[in-house]
Order: structure tokens, then C-alpha cells, then sequence
């Protein structure tokens, strides 16, 4: 034999349980981003309820202030009448006193007059504006209407994508747990139920998933191509030889921060 056998029944093994684990955590992935997508559609729906609730809130100023104007009308045409009939009075009166008394009415009427005409011009300004509000306000909801729309067919097309990549992964992951042993299986499914994830790869003589150091023997056995439970955290590891390992960094060009600064109580003692 010249040649090392890659298809060896551990090394299947441990490929299997490692694309396992992999299509495991795609399903989590997928599944999580299946469940946040109502609350996009939700927070387009707040901001159009609060678009409506701005817009309903213009036109009801709108027509406040149209009451408000339609009363100093009213007030307005009140004060005329006065000052029309004062104004016939005029015509037949008597005495000064009397006609005292009616200029005096008619100039109070037209006082008022102008006060109203005055106060109705300031409310038609306002209207204006108010109008122009409601108009922006209305054009908001509309925007946000659209938006929600949008939204939810984006939404939609997502979901649907999404789903069909679960319907994928589970149909994978079911062909997967065909494949393997199921002492082994029933192993693995141990640890994920406690851990997460049930297999980690052996780098640097630490294990990846929990990133304790390995004892030399179990590293050896790694590299001869055995499936070990890690002993800090239990998931299986194996060794990848495709993986190359990673530099080593410099550790002596980094000065440790960490226990120089502690003095001792007897060092501190010897001194007093
Ligand atoms: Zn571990």
C-alpha cells in the first residue's frame, strides 16, 4: 500500500457527523430567520398606524379651526345687523342724547366687526397651513401604505425562499443520519442536546469547540485520524489534516499585563 486511504469507515464517520453538525446549524440559522420575519411586516404596520394617527390628527385641527370660523362669522353678521339697524335709528332720531347713544352703539358694532374680520383672516391663515399639513400627513400615509405592501411580498418571497432551503436541509440531514452509525448518532445527539453542537475540530492542540488544551496523548490519537470525546467539554473532536495548522503569534513580543502589578503582603511587610 503506497497510498494513505482517506475512505476509511472513521474517517466517513467523522465526515458525515461533521457535515451533520454543519446542515444542524444551517436549519437553526434558517429557522431563526423565518421567525424575525412577521416583525418586519409588524414594525411596517406601526409606522402607517402612526402615519394615520398623524393624518387623523391634522384633519381634526382642520376642522376645529373651521368651526372656530364659521362662529366669528356668525358673531360677525350679528355685529352687521346691529350696525344696520343703528344706522336706520339714525335717520329718526330726536335728541342728541339719543343719537349719542346710537353712535355710540355703532361705533362698538364696528369695533367688533373688525376685531372678527380680523380674528377670520388669522384663522383662514392657519387653515392654510393646516391644509398643507393634512396634505403632507396624507401623502405620508400613502407612502406608508405602499411601504407596508412592499413589505409584505418581499416578506413573502423570503419565507418562501427560506423554507424551501429548510425542507432542504432537513431532507439532508435525514439522508446524513441514514449514513451513520447509530451508537455514534445517538452519541452525538447526546451532546448537542447538552452542548449545542455535538462535534469540534482539534486545532493547535485545543479543542474548537470549548477551546481547552489537549492532552499530548488524545492529540496523538487525533492524529492518527480517532473520533475522542474532549475531556473539558465532551464533544467529539477529531483532526483535519486538510486544515493547516495556524501561525503561531509571537507570544514573548507581548508584555503580560495581568499579575506583575500584585505585590505580596511579606514583600510589603519586610519593609516596615
Ligand atoms: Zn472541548
Amino acid at each position: 500500500m503506497y497510498a494513505v486511504d482517506f475512505e476509511t469507515p472513521m474517517n466517513v464517520l467523522i465526515e458525515n457527523l461533521a457535515k451533520l453538525q454543519a446542515v444542524e446549524l444551517e436549519r437553526t440559522r434558517v429557522s431563526q430567520s423565518i421567525r424575525a420575519l412577521p416583525a418586519e411586516v409588524t414594525q411596517a404596520e406601526l409606522l402607517l398606524a402612526e402615519a394615520q394617527q398623524a393624518a387623523a390628527a391634522a384633519n381634526s385641527e382642520l376642522e376645529r379651526e373651521d368651526r372656530l370660523r364659521e362662529k366669528i362669522e356668525r358673531e360677525a353678521e350679528t355685529h352687521r345687523k346691529k350696525a344696520a339697524h343703528f344706522r336706520e335709528q339714525q335717520d329718526s332720531v330726536t335728541t342728541t342724547a339719543q343719537a349719542e347713544a346710537i353712535e355710540h352703539e355703532l361705533t362698538f358694532a364696528k369695533a367688533e366687526i373688525e376685531r372678527l374680520e380680523n380674528e377670520e383672516y388669522a384663522s383662514l391663515e392657519r387653515t392654510e397651513a393646516q391644509e398643507t399639513a393634512l396634505a403632507a400627513a396624507r401623502a405620508q400615509v400613502e407612502r406608508r401604505a405602499e411601504d407596508l405592501e412592499e413589505t409584505r411580498v418581499n416578506v413573502e418571497a423570503r419565507r418562501q425562499k427560506l423554507a424551501q432551503l429548510l425542507e432542504e436541509f432537513g431532507a439532508e440531514r435525514e439522508m446524513l443520519r441514514k449514513q451513520i452509525d447509530p451508537d455514534w448518532l445517538a452519541r452525538f445527539d447526546r451532546i448537542v442536546a447538552n452542548r449545542g453542537t455535538g462535534i469540534a475540530r482539534g486545532e493547535n492542540q485545543q479543542c474548537t469547540g470549548c477551546r481547552m488544551g489537549l492532552r499530548p496523548q488524545i492529540w496523538n490519537q487525533l492524529r492518527e485520524g480517532e473520533l475522542l470525546n474532549c475531556d473539558s467539554c465532551g464533544r467529539l473532536i477529531y483532526w483535519d489534516d486538510r486544515m493547516t495548522p495556524a501561525p503561531k503569534a509571537p507570544q514573548a513580543e507581548k508584555a503580560r499585563s495581568d499579575g506583575h502589578a500584585i505585590r505580596r503582603p511579606s514583600q510589603a511587610g519586610a519593609h516596615s
